[in-house]
């Protein structure tokens, strides 16, 4: 008998519907964030997920900018989530 075991990513997006100032391009800019959620899966079934991490990017100049949830959680009621 053999397990397949991985790992498998989620991402989802959100943009801030207020405009904010970029930290490289010093523009006011809307910024799009991101929370990917890596989980643990098991034949190919996602069971549990074990690491978060959130970005933020600008719109401008693409710069990517790794951030903590605290600053994620601050700016979520004012970001709508992005469907694909
Ligand atoms: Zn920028």
């Amino acid at each position: 008998m053999f397990i397949i075991y991985g790992t498998k990513v989620f991402t989802k997006r959100y943009l801030k519907d207020l405009p904010d100032l970029c930290p490289d391009c010093s523009e006011q800019v809307k910024l799009l964030y991101f929370h990917q959620r890596k989980w643990f899966s098991i034949f190919w079934i996602p069971l549990f997920p074990y690491r978060n991490k959130y970005y933020k990017t600008c719109s401008r100049c693409d710069n990517l900018h790794s951030i903590n949830k605290a600053e994620f959680i601050q700016n979520r009621e004012s970001m709508s989530q992005i469907k694909d």
